[in-house]
Protein backbone atom coordinates (compact mmCIF):
# COMPACT_ATOMS: atom_id res chain seq x y z
CA UNK A 1 0.00 0.00 0.00
CA UNK A 2 1.51 3.00 -0.83
CA UNK A 3 1.22 6.46 1.36
CA UNK A 4 -1.54 8.08 -0.19
CA UNK A 5 -3.40 4.77 -0.13
CA UNK A 6 -3.13 4.57 3.73
CA UNK A 7 -3.97 8.04 4.10
CA UNK A 8 -7.07 7.19 2.06
CA UNK A 9 -7.64 4.27 3.89
CA UNK A 10 -7.47 6.03 7.28
CA UNK A 11 -10.14 8.84 5.78
CA UNK A 12 -12.68 6.23 5.22
CA UNK A 13 -12.40 4.49 8.66
CA UNK A 14 -12.56 8.05 10.11
CA UNK A 15 -15.89 9.46 8.16
CA UNK A 16 -18.69 8.38 10.07
CA UNK A 17 -22.12 7.88 8.54
CA UNK A 18 -24.95 8.83 9.79
CA UNK A 19 -28.62 7.62 9.20
CA UNK A 20 -31.52 9.83 8.72
CA UNK A 21 -29.91 13.02 8.84
CA UNK A 22 -31.06 15.88 8.41
CA UNK A 23 -34.12 14.01 7.10
CA UNK A 24 -35.29 10.37 6.82
CA UNK A 25 -33.78 8.70 3.81
CA UNK A 26 -30.21 10.41 4.42
CA UNK A 27 -27.05 9.01 5.09
CA UNK A 28 -25.02 11.57 6.45
CA UNK A 29 -21.80 11.83 5.91
CA UNK A 30 -20.07 13.60 9.02
CA UNK A 31 -16.39 14.74 8.58
CA UNK A 32 -16.35 16.23 12.22
CA UNK A 33 -13.41 13.39 12.99
CA UNK A 34 -11.59 13.86 10.53
CA UNK A 35 -10.73 17.08 11.89
CA UNK A 36 -10.33 16.26 15.16
CA UNK A 37 -7.42 14.68 14.42
CA UNK A 38 -4.62 16.87 13.61
CA UNK A 39 -2.78 13.57 11.80
CA UNK A 40 -6.01 13.02 9.56
CA UNK A 41 -6.82 16.50 8.62
CA UNK A 42 -3.29 17.19 7.78
CA UNK A 43 -3.05 14.16 5.61
CA UNK A 44 -6.36 15.01 4.17
CA UNK A 45 -4.93 18.81 3.32
CA UNK A 46 -2.21 17.15 1.67
CA UNK A 47 -4.23 15.05 -0.55
CA UNK A 48 -6.44 17.93 -1.43
CA UNK A 49 -3.48 19.84 -2.84
CA UNK A 50 -1.40 17.06 -4.21
CA UNK A 51 -2.10 18.48 -7.53
CA UNK A 52 -0.32 21.77 -7.27
CA UNK A 53 3.43 23.33 -5.94
CA UNK A 54 3.33 26.09 -4.37
CA UNK A 55 2.50 29.00 -6.50
CA UNK A 56 0.69 27.17 -9.17
CA UNK A 57 -3.06 28.06 -7.62
CA UNK A 58 -3.99 31.88 -7.11
CA UNK A 59 -7.02 31.43 -4.98
CA UNK A 60 -8.75 28.39 -3.44
CA UNK A 61 -12.42 28.57 -3.09
CA UNK A 62 -14.20 27.03 -0.92
CA UNK A 63 -18.25 26.38 -0.17
CA UNK A 64 -20.44 27.41 2.58
CA UNK A 65 -20.43 26.27 4.85
CA UNK A 66 -17.92 23.05 5.21
CA UNK A 67 -16.16 23.81 2.13
CA UNK A 68 -14.29 26.61 4.06
CA UNK A 69 -12.62 24.48 6.29
CA UNK A 70 -10.93 22.27 3.78
CA UNK A 71 -10.73 25.38 1.19
CA UNK A 72 -9.08 27.50 3.71
CA UNK A 73 -6.45 25.16 5.23
CA UNK A 74 -6.02 23.93 0.98
CA UNK A 75 -4.96 27.84 0.53
CA UNK A 76 -2.49 28.00 3.80
CA UNK A 77 -0.76 24.75 2.57
CA UNK A 78 -0.56 26.21 -1.54
CA UNK A 79 0.33 29.66 0.12
CA UNK A 80 -2.17 31.47 -1.76
CA UNK A 81 -5.40 32.82 -0.74
CA UNK A 82 -8.96 32.02 0.30
CA UNK A 83 -12.35 32.84 -0.93
CA UNK A 84 -15.74 31.77 -0.06
CA UNK A 85 -18.84 30.89 -2.05
CA UNK A 86 -21.43 31.51 0.65
CA UNK A 87 -25.58 31.01 0.64
CA UNK A 88 -27.58 34.21 -0.64
CA UNK A 89 -27.66 37.35 1.77
CA UNK A 90 -24.30 35.83 3.94
CA UNK A 91 -21.96 37.98 1.93
CA UNK A 92 -22.03 42.00 2.39
CA UNK A 93 -20.56 43.53 -0.88
CA UNK A 94 -21.40 43.48 -4.31
CA UNK A 95 -22.10 40.15 -5.06
CA UNK A 96 -22.49 37.50 -8.50
CA UNK A 97 -25.46 35.11 -7.92
CA UNK A 98 -26.06 31.68 -9.42
CA UNK A 99 -29.90 29.90 -8.92
CA UNK A 100 -29.84 25.85 -8.75
CA UNK A 101 -32.42 23.55 -8.44
CA UNK A 102 -33.32 21.23 -5.89
CA UNK A 103 -35.64 18.80 -4.80
CA UNK A 104 -38.27 20.94 -3.64
CA UNK A 105 -37.65 24.72 -4.25
CA UNK A 106 -34.26 26.35 -5.48
CA UNK A 107 -31.12 27.77 -3.70
CA UNK A 108 -29.06 31.01 -4.53
CA UNK A 109 -25.24 31.03 -3.95
CA UNK A 110 -22.83 34.11 -4.25
CA UNK A 111 -19.61 35.29 -4.53
CA UNK A 112 -17.94 38.58 -3.96
CA UNK A 113 -17.69 40.14 -7.54
CA UNK A 114 -13.96 41.14 -6.66
CA UNK A 115 -12.85 38.42 -4.87
CA UNK A 116 -11.60 36.02 -7.95
CA UNK A 117 -9.66 38.36 -10.62
CA UNK A 118 -10.15 37.60 -14.29
CA UNK A 119 -7.69 34.56 -15.24
CA UNK A 120 -7.52 33.53 -11.81
CA UNK A 121 -6.02 29.73 -11.49
CA UNK A 122 -8.67 28.49 -9.31
CA UNK A 123 -9.07 25.20 -7.08
CA UNK A 124 -12.86 24.85 -5.77
CA UNK A 125 -13.38 22.50 -2.50
CA UNK A 126 -16.50 21.23 -0.98
CA UNK A 127 -16.56 18.61 1.78
CA UNK A 128 -19.46 16.42 -0.26
CA UNK A 129 -20.63 16.01 -3.55
CA UNK A 130 -23.94 14.73 -3.96
CA UNK A 131 -26.10 15.45 -6.76
CA UNK A 132 -23.50 17.76 -8.19
CA UNK A 133 -25.74 20.70 -7.97
CA UNK A 134 -23.93 23.02 -5.84
CA UNK A 135 -20.89 22.26 -7.38
CA UNK A 136 -22.15 23.28 -10.82
CA UNK A 137 -23.55 26.40 -9.63
CA UNK A 138 -20.27 27.29 -7.99
CA UNK A 139 -18.28 26.18 -11.27
CA UNK A 140 -20.81 28.60 -12.81
CA UNK A 141 -20.57 31.74 -10.54
CA UNK A 142 -16.64 31.13 -11.12
CA UNK A 143 -16.99 30.98 -14.59
CA UNK A 144 -18.81 34.62 -14.50
CA UNK A 145 -15.94 35.84 -12.81
CA UNK A 146 -13.90 35.00 -15.41
CA UNK A 147 -11.99 32.64 -13.37
CA UNK A 148 -9.23 29.23 -14.90
CA UNK A 149 -11.46 26.83 -12.90
CA UNK A 150 -7.76 24.71 -12.60
CA UNK A 151 -9.72 21.71 -10.61
CA UNK A 152 -12.77 21.04 -8.39
CA UNK A 153 -12.03 18.52 -5.50
CA UNK A 154 -13.99 16.96 -2.96
CA UNK A 155 -13.40 15.02 0.84
CA UNK A 156 -16.37 12.66 -0.31
CA UNK A 157 -18.35 11.85 -3.33
CA UNK A 158 -21.37 9.91 -3.18
CA UNK A 159 -20.64 8.01 -6.43
CA UNK A 160 -24.74 6.68 -6.66
CA UNK A 161 -25.61 10.04 -7.24
CA UNK A 162 -23.67 10.81 -10.17
CA UNK A 163 -22.71 14.60 -9.26
CA UNK A 164 -20.06 14.63 -11.61
CA UNK A 165 -22.11 14.64 -14.79
CA UNK A 166 -23.04 17.80 -13.62
CA UNK A 167 -19.34 19.20 -14.07
CA UNK A 168 -18.51 17.66 -17.54
CA UNK A 169 -15.81 19.58 -19.18
CA UNK A 170 -14.28 20.16 -15.35
CA UNK A 171 -11.15 18.09 -13.51
CA UNK A 172 -12.99 16.52 -10.84
CA UNK A 173 -10.98 15.00 -8.11
CA UNK A 174 -12.39 13.05 -4.78
CA UNK A 175 -10.31 11.41 -2.13
CA UNK A 176 -13.18 8.98 -0.46
CA UNK A 177 -16.19 7.53 -3.09
CA UNK A 178 -18.87 6.04 -1.86
P1 LIG B 1 -25.23 18.54 -3.82
O1 LIG B 1 -25.53 19.92 -4.32
O2 LIG B 1 -26.40 17.62 -3.86
O3 LIG B 1 -24.00 17.94 -4.49
O4 LIG B 1 -24.93 18.68 -2.28
C1 LIG B 1 -23.71 19.12 -1.86
C2 LIG B 1 -23.76 19.89 -0.57
O5 LIG B 1 -24.66 19.33 0.37
C3 LIG B 1 -22.39 19.88 0.04
O6 LIG B 1 -22.06 21.23 0.36
C4 LIG B 1 -22.52 18.99 1.26
O7 LIG B 1 -21.99 19.66 2.38
C5 LIG B 1 -23.99 18.73 1.45
N1 LIG B 1 -24.36 17.29 1.44
C6 LIG B 1 -25.14 16.67 0.51
N2 LIG B 1 -25.33 15.39 0.81
C7 LIG B 1 -24.64 15.15 1.94
C8 LIG B 1 -24.43 13.99 2.76
N3 LIG B 1 -24.98 12.80 2.48
N4 LIG B 1 -23.64 14.12 3.85
C9 LIG B 1 -23.08 15.32 4.16
N5 LIG B 1 -23.26 16.43 3.44
C10 LIG B 1 -24.02 16.38 2.35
Amino acid sequence: MTSSNHAIAALTAAIRTVPDFPKPGVQFKDITPVLADAKLFASCIELLAADFQPGAVDTVVGIDARGFIFAAATALKLGCGFVPVRKKGKLPWKTLEESYDLEYGSNTIAIHTDAVKPGARVLLIDDVLATGGTAAAAAALLKKAGANILEVNFVIELGFLNGRSKLRGLPVRSLVVF
